[in-house]
Order: C-alpha cells, then structure tokens, then sequence
C-alpha cells in the first residue's frame, strides 16, 4: 500500500515502455572529469566575455563566498555539479566556480561537458535552493533548524564582524551553507543545548528566535556566571515580582508594546542589542528610562557578572547611555526579583568553556 491507501501498481520496466517505440536519442553531454587551473579558469571567462555567450551576469561577491568555501577547505570535491562550456568553449554554468578557483589561486576538479547549446541554459540552475537548514541537518541538528542557522549568522557577525561592521549592516553579510555548517561545528555545537530558553524567550518576551537563541548562548558563555544567567532569564522570561526599576521590566514593556519594530532584515540584532543591553544594565546595577538600541550604538560587549567579593563596587561599568539610571546591582539581595520563583528548567550549563 502506498500513502495515498490504493494499492502500489509495479512500475512497467523502462525497457517494456521504449520496446514498441523507436529508440530515444540521448542528447546528453559525455561528462570528463577535468582539472581546471586558475589560468585555464581565466581563459574560459576570457571566452565567456568574448563571446557573449552567458547573459547572466557574474556576481562578484558570490565568487567570493564560494572562494572562501575553497580556501577554507569547506569546499567538497565531491560535488557534481557541472560546469557546461558551449561550442566557443565559453561557460554558460559555472563562471562563478571558474571565478573562484582564479580568486583562490587552487585547481580545482569539475565534472565538464563540452558543446552544450546555449539554449540549454534555459532549464539550468532552476532547481530548488538548499538552505542552510537543510545542510545543518546532514550534520544530524534535529529540530529548529531555521532558527539554529539564523542564529549562526547572528553569532557569526557578534563574534567576528562586530568590530568591524555597524549591526545595522549586518544583513549584507552573507554566509555560504558551508560555512554555516562549519561554524556550527567548530563553534557553536552546544547551540541547541539552548532551544528551551529560546521557546520560553519567545514566548514570554516576543524576542525574535535568533535573538533569543543568541542572547541565551552569549549570556551563559560570556556572562561570567550561570546562576546570575538563570536568575537574569528567569525575571525576563516571566516578568513576575520585578519592580518597575528593573531593566528587564523595562525591556519587556518595550517587547510588549504594539509599536515595536516587528519583521525586518534587521530585527534579530536589533533584539539582540537590547537584549544584551538588558543584561549589561542588570548586573551592573543599572536601568534604563526606556529600551533603546540605535543604529549608532555599537552591539555591547557582555559584562561579566560580579563574583560575590566584587559586588560592593558598584558601576565598575558605567553604562554611556543618558537614559541610564543607576540602582541597586544584581546580587544585592532584594534586587534579585524572581529567585523564590518555582520556573521552567533552563539550560543551565556549568563549567561553560570561557
Ligand atoms: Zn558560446
């Protein structure tokens, strides 16, 4: 039986359809498997120039990507994907892998067909793009995998661009799948370890997914400490016994509020910024008179939690912002709202690796 309830009917053999038929003319390409060398690349791309014969035009910073796939060894040699040359010997699929192979000075094999009609590129490259969620999951990530790669990029850009590009421009970083996979193994492995806090961030403060799976990772990881981090989330998440002074009070009146900015390229950092800022003001001591993360601002670093001996220097880390108001420091007995609240289990993982 088959999914549909009717029972399977065997497939007629191929050979039993074509018997009666005249036999059907292969016009596939023979495939050879060919090194190309950056000046053998050059001169196909020279050819394609020359000749016209790829209207689609050749997208520098995809190069780019796929060079750094290359150059990171994240390149798999495996891949099928052919690279058609047509009569000219001009490429009419595969100049941004050509491209690549110049950009990262290494041959490369492909699998080429040579005398491809310049018609075929019609039905080329018109398949379904793979995500990166999907390659997560041939690394075995089992649920959530959207959010998972979101929050890769996101922390991707947190860790390594932050100095060097403004958040607000963060959307035109742009990560190849296998780079995403080779992120999430080599840095970010433990990243579902956090999904809970995730769903209950979601939930309780409508933080967008990547900003919440981000800030519950950087916390932990950066924060100094697992027990203000459950203590800090436990108050956010739930909201319930904290007093109007408290930052996360603040921060979820401004989650809450119909105005907030809602779908846009940049919402994840935006929400991450006033998230960590949420965090920063909280074990500093400090709030805000109102939630604010602007374009100008730079996405904070995290401030470590104050070890018990530190607690009685307040504004170790005074905060630039005007709205900031001081009061009394995460840890300080009453201002730890929350902690007689019996809550959801959160990740909690001791001895995160600094
Ligand atoms: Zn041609």
């Amino acid at each position: 039986m088959n999914l549909s309830g009717s029972p399977c009917i065997p497939h007629k053999p191929e050979s039993t359809v074509i018997e009666d038929a005249a036999p059907v003319t292969v016009a596939l390409p023979d495939l050879v498997r060919e090194v190309v060398t950056p000046a053998v690349a050059a001169e196909i791309l020279e050819k394609t120039r020359l000749h016209g014969c790829n209207p689609r035009k050749l997208d520098s910073s995809h190069a780019r990507r796929l060079a750094r796939d290359m150059c990171s060894g994240s390149w798999d040699d495996y891949n099928p994907d052919v690279l058609s040359l047509c009569g000219h010997g001009a490429a009419i699929q595969g100049q941004h892998r050509l491209e690549a192979v110049i950009i990262s000075k290494t041959p490369r094999s492909f699998l080429v067909a040579r005398d491809v009609p310049h018609g075929a590129a019609t039905t080329m490259d018109c398949g379904k793009a793979r995500s990166a969620a999907t390659a997560l999951s041939l690394v075995g990530v089992g649920g959530h995998r959207k959010d998972i790669s979101s929050t890769i990029r996101l922390l991707q850009n947190y860790d390594v661009e932050r100095k060097k590009v403004a958040w607000p421009a963060w959307r035109s970083v742009v990560y190849t799948n296998a780079e995403i996979v080779r992120f999430f193994q080599s840095k970010y492995s433990d990243l579902p370890d956090f999904l809970p806090l995730m769903t209950a961030l979601q939930s309780g403060v409508f933080s967008a997914p990547a900003a919440s799976l981000a800030c519950a990772y950087l916390v932990h990881r950066d924060g100094g400490s697992t027990s203000h981090a459950h203590d800090f989330f436990q108050g956010l998440v739930s909201g319930a016994h904290l007093d109007t002074a408290d930052p996360r009070w603040i921060t979820r009146r401004y989650f809450h509020s119909p105005a907030r900015p809602r779908r846009s390229n940049i919402t994840s950092a935006l929400h991450l910024g006033l998230l960590l800022k949420t965090w920063n003001l909280w074990v500093t001591g400090q709030t805000w008179g109102i939630a604010n993360f602007r374009a100008t601002q730079r996405m904070p670093d995290i401030v470590n939690a104050p070890c018990p001996a530190q607690a009685q220097h307040a504004f170790k880390n005074p905060c630039q912002d005007r709205h900031v108001i001081p009061r009394r420091r995460a840890g300080d007995g009453a201002s730890v709202p929350g902690q007689t609240m019996s809550m959801m289990r959160l990740p909690m993982k001791e001895g995160f690796p600094a």
